[in-house]
């Protein structure tokens, strides 16, 4: 039986392209007020809305004629990671949480940088909520998905076996592999508009849906309700 539950945090519990239209306004904000950049933010979110991705900064520049501050970009992406961005919680996964809470310890697991995993769990209202919240950065190089590291950490917190852990997430290239090695219930959520939602689901991968909806239904079978 399940004895706690554990989501993956970006494109999960919210979407994680709401997240880069925030920091481009935050990049595109400073942009103006140091180097005298207009329009910025709009220009790097149709880059973004096209399918590119990682030089989305020199991108933008060059479009808007400014590859002469080309030497500021990994400053901006620095501004980008630490900005306190401006998310929250999808409905079916603020709603999940809320029913959840009172059956089951709720635990994240999530890739990314520590700063900007740490203020996005922030501004989505998990933290004390969720706990533990591992960034899998903070554990050195090696650990992040889909390494089983952090995996064996939560099993360790919250004393259970792997049989007895779900875990929530989106992208079936790195999110599955670590949990299902321990003997994890593994939950796929392919939501409309996520980065991943084209890619397929893989054998380590138990049950997939659209939204968190359905994981109560999901879970009847799995769960003795307190
Ligand atoms: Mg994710």
């Amino acid at each position: 039986m399940i004895q706690c539950a554990v989501f993956d945090i970006d494109d999960t519990l919210y979407l994680e392209r709401d997240y880069v239209h925030s920091g481009f306004k935050a990049v595109g904000a400073w942009m103006e007020s140091e180097w005298g950049v207009d329009g910025f933010a709009d220009a790097a979110w149709a880059l973004f809305l096209s399918g590119r991705r990682g030089n989305v900064f020199d991108l933008t520049l060059a479009a808007l004629g400014r590859g002469d501050l080309q030497a500021q970009v990994p400053a901006m992406v620095d501004y980008y990671r630490e900005h306190t961005p401006h998310i929250t919680l999808l409905p079916d996964a603020a709603d999940t949480l809320a029913w959840l809470r009172p059956h089951l310890p709720l635990a994240a697991i999530t890739d990314g940088p520590a700063a900007s995993q740490q203020r996005k769990a922030h501004a989505l209202g998990l933290v004390g909520l969720l706990d533990p919240i591992v960034c899998t950065a903070e554990l050195g190089p090696g650990n992040s998905k889909p390494s089983p590291a952090a995996f064996v950490l939560v099993q360790d917190a919250l004393a259970a076996s792997g049989s007895q852990c779900l875990y929530v997430a989106d992208n079936p290239g790195k999110d599955f592999a670590g949990p299902k090695a321990l003997g994890w219930l593994t939950v796929r959520v392919r939501r409309e508009g996520s980065l991943h939602e084209s890619v397929h689901s893989g054998d380590d991968v138990d049950h997939e849906s659209p939204s968190l909806a359905a994981l109560r239904g999901i879970l009847e079978a799995h769960i003795e309700w307190q």
